[in-house]
């Protein structure tokens, strides 16, 4: 297997296209990239590796405002696990966010507000921001939230969750946001490992035309939460809810009470910012610790550099506040950088399948950023839906899973006229900020990968069995990174020891994502997925991702997922579990087309085995495939499916399960 990690892989089997920043890009651009081409990112990228104290410590004072100067870059290690930035350095998130920006031009739209009903939406000024984000800050002081307590964020994406994330900060409390597509019991876990005192929530939420009973679900949570003294209610509905006397209040009576500007509270660089708990497509979620001055710092410079942010842009970031890609790039990015952030409240298919191309046109939105699945979903309902305007978009960002070369030529192509550039950006929660991705403007990219390593991240291929690092170019194994970086999760939540155990002693001295990745001959990174979804057939290391973007090619396929079942003759066999488009009906002719799909595109040895056609793939909250589960059910241990509380239809699980049943 040490020599098998090492075949060649399909992907750099077939000639790929490589694709420069388009010049109608660069001809529509307000001004120009902030660098000027590559060679000025490779001199830059050398800088942030050999000489990481002189660039971070730039960039630092280049992109923050400190309350107090730093006289420490960095200090600790991958192997100590206390890996800690800008020393003896004090700073505030939401001055850095809101006040510096305020002070200059009180009028300037922080966020654009698009509701669930295209009509309700409104802007927020950098001016009303840092009132409302006072006097919330107010209230939670009043409700005795101290520095380092935390705050569980239970919210819709209304303007009010950014508010309540900046006004944890203001006074130094940490913010724990629960996506509140989330069940009462996975609220109440978050909570309780937080040790929360205080939720922050609304009466109801609105998404996709459908009412969310989210105070419901918050009450239902708290019945065996004991700790929790407070909850603040935003009316977003004015459903009628019953509010416990004593303990809930609601919002817009609350900040009535205290005056429209409260002092920053100035926080050490390593105080916590915010505790996130990650996906949970692998297991069970772990709850990230991010902490000040790293993070903020790490949104500030991949704002920046990846998304080519400029004064004036209008940003917006379909991923919800609830994961890491809401917090980082519709939260602290964007408003560390001063520009227009779009929070949005709905889905993608409401009114209909044209609401984000709505959004871009009304918005004149210069960049946008969301997940495959998103777009898996729009070009699966079809090119019509798409508008041919958006003039003004200069970046189209692709993040949370691999993206299929079919889909990717898609977004490039249909959504972005040829105009804009994509980036596909790979980064965990764990990660903070991107950590391979390309520089829109600079990077030159190939569909399908993530491209080239942003400033201070130094990959290293590993031999999974040998655990050596394998150098040069054209080698496979898994991703992990040589060197801290200031944006890295300090901790898990209350269990440091899983920390280390997960991230930093798998491979000694090297931070292990947990991704399976390729460096072709030319050094770009190629992304495999989760080590544990590699197949291994006949010695030949497949990735599920490659397999299944090759299936995606076919006509009839909305969706694919692989995985890799023991087989007797050749180790593992490859199976697939796919959804097809509407109007084609489940046929043994059709299962041949597909394995006759793969076959051609990447080779027989990769031709699955088996394929079942299913309604649904089981799907995290966040849209990722679990692909653990169906390995589960391949394997008949249906009772044995381990945590699957972020499932977002639990009730697809067991129509796979008929699905796999009958075929056998
Ligand atoms: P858990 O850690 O609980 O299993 P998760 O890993 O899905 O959940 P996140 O931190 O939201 O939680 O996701 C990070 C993972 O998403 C990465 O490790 C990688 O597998 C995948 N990913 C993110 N961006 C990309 C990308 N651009 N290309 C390929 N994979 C990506
Ligand atoms: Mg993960």
């Amino acid at each position: 297997m040490g020599e098998a990690a090492k075949v060649p892989v399909v992907a750099e089997a077939h000639e790929v296209d490589t694709f420069h920043p388009p010049q109608k890009m660069l001809e529509k651009h307000p001004s120009k990239p902030h660098l000027n081409g590559l060679e000025d990112y490779q001199k830059l990228y050398k800088e942030s590796i050999t000489e990481p104290t002189k660039f971070w410590g730039r960039l630092a004072r280049e992109l923050l405002t400190w309350h107090k100067d730093f006289q420490t870059v960095s200090s600790g290690s991958l192997q100590g696990g206390d890996v800690a930035w800008f020393l003896e350095g004090e700073l505030n998130a939401s001055y850095n966010c809101v006040d510096r920006h305020a002070f200059k031009d009180p009028n300037r739209v922080a966020i654009i507000y698009e509701a669930d009903e295209p009509s309700e939406g409104r802007n927020v000024t950098y001016g009303e921001l840092l009132r409302e984000v006072s006097k919330v800050a107010y209230v939670l002081r009043d409700m005795g939230v101290r520095k380092g307590d935390t705050v569980a964020i239970y919210l819709p994406m209304v303007p009010e969750a950014v508010v309540a994330l900046l006004a944890c900060a203001r006074i130094g409390a940490v913010h724990s946001v629960v996506f509140a597509g989330f069940s009462a019991d996975s609220l109440r876990d978050r909570v309780i490992d937080a040790r929360s005192k205080v939720v922050i929530t609304s009466d109801e939420g609105k998404r996709g035309g459908k009412l969310i009973g989210t105070k419901k679900i918050v009450d239902e949570a708290l019945k065996q939460c004991p700790d929790v003294r407070h909850t603040l209610v935003f009316k977003r509905t004015g459903a009628d809810i019953p509010m416990t006397p004593g303990r809930d209040v609601w919002w817009h009576e609350e900040v009535q009470k205290w005056p429209a500007y409260i002092p920053p509270e100035p926080m050490s660089s390593e105080d916590p910012l915010f505790l996130l708990y990650t996906s949970g497509s692998t297991g069970k979620p772990k709850g990230m610790m991010h902490t000040t001055g790293g993070y903020l710092l790490g949104a500030a410079a991949t704002g920046k550099y990846v998304f080519d942010i400029h004064d004036g842009d209008r940003f917006f970031c379909g991923g919800d506040v609830g994961w890491i890609t809401g917090h980082t790039y519709v939260v602290y990015a964007p408003l560390l950088l001063g520009v227009s952030t779009v929070v949005f409240e709905g889905t993608p298919a409401y009114p209909n399948f044209s609401r984000y191309w709505d959004i871009i046109e009304n918005h004149k939105v210069t960049q946008f950023y969301v997940a495959p699945t998103a777009l898996r979903l729009l070009k699966r309902a079809g090119d019509q839906h798409v508008r041919n305007e958006m003039k003004h978009l200069r970046v189209l960002g692709s993040v949370g899973e691999p993206i299929a070369a079919e889909v990717w030529k898609w977004y490039f192509e249909v959504v972005g006229k040829e105009e804009a550039q994509i980036v596909d950006t790979y980064w965990q929660t764990e990660t903070g900020s991107h950590v391979i991705t390309p520089l829109a403007g600079v990077t030159p990219t190939k569909p399908g990968s993530a491209s080239l390593p942003f400033f201070g991240i130094e990959p290293a291929i590993i031999d999974p069995v040998s655990g050596e690092e394998i150098h040069g170019n054209d080698v496979e194994g898994v991703l992990a990174f040589k060197q801290p970086w200031p944006s890295m999760a300090r901790t898990v939540w209350g269990a440091h020891k899983r920390y280390m155990e997960t991230y930093l002693t798998v491979y000694n001295g090297y931070y292990f994502t947990g991704d399976g990745a390729g460096r072709d001959h030319e050094g770009f990174y190629w992304i495999r997925g989760r080590v544990d979804d590699v197949v291994n057939v006949s010695g030949h290391r497949l990735s599920t991702a490659e397999i299944e973007a090759a299936l995606i090619e076919h006509p009839a396929i909305a969706e694919a997922a692989v995985v890799g079942v023991a087989d007797e003759l050749t180790g593992q066999a490859v199976n697939a579990f796919v959804a097809i488009k509407e109007g084609n009906e489940a046929s043994d002719a059709l299962r041949k087309e597909f394995i006759l799909q793969v076959r051609r595109s990447i080779g027989p040895f990769a031709a699955p085995k088996a394929v079942y056609i299913v309604p649904d793939l089981p799907k995290t909250r966040s849209g990722k495939i679990m692909r653990r589960i169906l390995r589960k059910i391949l394997a008949g241990e249906e009772d044995q499916l381990g945590d699957i509380t972020t499932l977002s239809d639990p009730s697809v699980v067991a129509k796979i399960i008929t699905t796999v049943h009958d075929a056998k």
